[in-house]
């Protein structure tokens, strides 16, 4: 089956192969990675590799922590706030239902505003913004750079002091410079690993400005401090992270895989367009490489397209509810025969429904 799901979604499958041989017998140890200690020798490697390609293939630089928390991207809509309000002020970035998530949870915490959005056209489009669209006195701007349920990306980022981004549904699929950002987060759940794992990454110099209200363990300044041990780590999902980021490397690193992103994203946009049955309703300069949403003719046609899927060999390819239709989430792992077999299911149905 390929996998088209948002999240959890697709993993490469040397990956699996290989945790598959460690579940009974991680490196000779005798026994499973699942067993083993978060402070003992055998998981210890795992964690620090893990680290270590994290700023190796995303070239962080020296003055950024990478920390590996659990609670999901979720958490840190609550928890970017919690950190970071030191003036009381931000401005958000609305482009999805996530994002406007992360605006209503820091609405609780500060002088919080939706300095630009799209919600007017169902977020269909990313909305234009330049320095004046921010207001001078604030503590950070806070932006999605993939909506995954509306299937669109941001190609320009605000030039602000402290961006944080939720990265959730494209990091790692495409080159960004860490430097521009104050922070990145991302569930590990799409492109890094199965579900448990959050990757925080934060400029050290913003580890000081929490909020006093802030708990221990939403504080990003606690698990820098601890290497992200202060408590048990999600140690399977780290495991699996850094699995999934030796076969990235091995492809050629980042780079590579953008490459190779952009020619599956291409067949599958430019086979919508050329279908004359599809449609795809995002506006084209703001198309995801990560999530193509799209429909068929009718709601009712598109309820037959997700039955006859799984038969064709296509998992999980419903539209989320707020959208409608169908949504092929064609993550790092998703590999080119996977759009192939969808095009060919997509084609067939056209032509028996046209
Ligand atoms: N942000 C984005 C962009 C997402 O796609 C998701 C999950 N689909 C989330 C945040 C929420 O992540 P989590 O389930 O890890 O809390």
């Amino acid at each position: 089956m390929y996998n088209f799901s948002a999240g959890p979604g697709v993993l490469a499958k040397e990956v699996l192969l290989e945790a598959q041989k460690d579940l009974i017998n991680f490196n000779n140890s005798g026994i499973s990675i699942t067993e083993a200690s978060h402070r003992g020798k055998v998981y210890e490697p795992i964690h620090t590799e893990c680290i270590a390609l994290f700023k190796e293939l995303m070239n962080i630089p020296e003055n950024y922590e990478v920390l590996l928390v659990q609670g999901g991207a979720s958490t840190q809509f609550e928890a970017v706030p919690l950190n970071l309000l030191k003036k009381g002020k931000a401005d958000y970035i609305v482009t999805g239902n996530f994002a406007k998530k992360a605006y209503k949870e820091a609405i609780k915490y500060g002088d919080v505003v939706a300095a630009a959005s799209s919600e007017d056209k169902n977020f269909t489009y990313i909305p234009s913004f330049d320095e004046s669209s921010f207001r001078s006195d604030i503590d950070y701007v806070h932006c999605t750079s993939n909506n995954t349920i509306f299937g669109t990306k941001m190609n320009k980022f605000p030039e602000v002091e402290t961006l944080v981004c939720d990265m959730s549904s494209n990091i790692l699929s495409e080159v960004v410079d860490v430097s521009k950002f104050g922070v990145i987060y991302a569930g590990a759940q799409k492109n890094i690993s199965c579900a448990g794992l959050t990757v925080v990454i934060v400029r050290k110099d913003l580890l000081d400005q929490a909020m006093p209200i802030c708990p221990t363990m939403l504080k990003w300044s606690t698990q820098a401090k601890d290497n992200s041990l202060y408590n048990t780590p999600p140690c399977f999902s780290i495991y699996i992270a850094c699995l999934t980021l030796r076969w990235l490397k091995s492809l050629g690193g980042i780079p590579a895989i953008q490459k190779i992103n952009e020619a599956k994203a291409k067949l599958l946009y430019d086979y919508i367009d050329n279908s004359g049955f599809y449609v795809n309703p995002v506006r084209k300069e703001d198309r995801s490489m990560m999530n193509v949403p799209f429909v068929s003719p009718s709601p009712e046609l598109d309820a037959e397209f997700c039955k006859g899927a799984e038969a064709a060999g296509i998992m999980a390819i419903k539209g989320h509810r707020l959208v409608g239709g169908m949504r092929a989430s064609i993550y790092n792992a998703m590999p080119v025969e996977g759009i192939e077999c969808l095009i060919s299911y997509m084609k067939k149905f056209a032509e028996e429904h046209k």
